[in-house]
């Protein structure tokens, strides 16, 4: 286990840094991003992907090393959504975005070994993300992305 939170500041970059060249090794999809890197300061989420492709990680996705594999593997979904389909300044677009990569995240519980908890989280986090799509898009919308169609409705 890991949790950079732990860990005086002086040091929590560089053990951050090796973590996530770690988690780089383990998930290879996040090639696709300019840059992985650690911040600090992003606490609001476990990690954030910018226009640019770059992608930073927050302190709390440290907590265990498949938890920031997984969280690689969903930023990396973002990621391959910026030229087509990045909706990241609309409510329904951005849910439709998260639903995308959580999905993946579910596809890939085995593969990292995500513990029954931190799966229960990703459940539900995409079902969250469905009811806003279900509020905001109505049932058509719900049945476009269960059917695994992620652009805007
Ligand atoms: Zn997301």
């Amino acid at each position: 286990m890991l949790d950079v939170t732990g860990i005086p500041v002086d040091f929590e970059g560089d053990v951050a840094a090796g973590a996530i060249d770690n988690a780089k090794a383990d998930v290879p999809e996040i090639a696709n991003a300019k840059t992985v890197i650690y911040d600090r300061k992003l606490t609001g989420d476990y990690a954030r992907t910018a226009r640019d492709g770059t992608v930073y990680v927050g302190p709390n996705a440290f907590r265990s090393t498949e938890w920031l594999d997984s969280t690689l593997l969903h930023e990396s979904i973002h990621v391959s959504q910026i030229p087509t389909r990045w909706y990241a300044n609309d409510p329904l677009g951005s849910s439709i975005n998260d639903v995308e990569a959580y999905r993946a995240e579910q596809q890939n519980f085995v593969r990292f070994g995500l513990s029954p908890a931190d799966q229960a989280e990703v459940n539900q986090s995409l079902l969250s993300d469905m009811f806003v799509i279900r509020r905001l898009g109505g049932p058509a919308a719900v049945q476009q992305v269960y059917s695994g169609n992620y652009t805007m409705p």
